[in-house]
């Protein structure tokens, strides 16, 4: 949460930004562990931040950053983008890589 307040506001990086949203499917190999919904991003109070937890209560220092690629997107003046990201956490007490997986796409609207 310290991290999110001190990040600099979407809005501010982006005056030109009016709605953003998140489209986000949680996998684990071929298996979707959660379908696909909707984070709609509050543009005027959203951080220019964009880490999403790992979808697994048990994963520690988890966690899917995709800070750099929506913001370049954005940077770019893109409607549209999509990505991937792997989760970085671990699982369990022999510590075994935690292999969920993010997939998102972004839809950007500007003014
Ligand atoms: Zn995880």
């Amino acid at each position: 949460m310290e991290r999110e307040d001190r990040a600099p506001r979407l809005a501010a990086e982006f005056p030109k930004l009016k709605n953003l949203k998140l489209l986000m499917t949680f996998k684990r190999g071929e298996v979707t562990v959660q379908p696909q919904h909707v984070r709609v991003i509050v543009v005027p109070r959203a951080p220019a931040l964009f880490h999403v937890p790992c979808i697994d209560p048990e994963c520690r220092r988890g966690g899917h950053e995709i800070t750099d690629i929506v913001l370049s997107a954005l940077r770019s003046g893109r409607g549209s983008f999509s990505g991937a990201c792997a989760c970085t956490g671990e699982l369990g007490s022999a510590a075994a890589r935690c292999t969920g997986e993010l997939l998102f796409e972004g839809v950007a609207e500007y003014a």
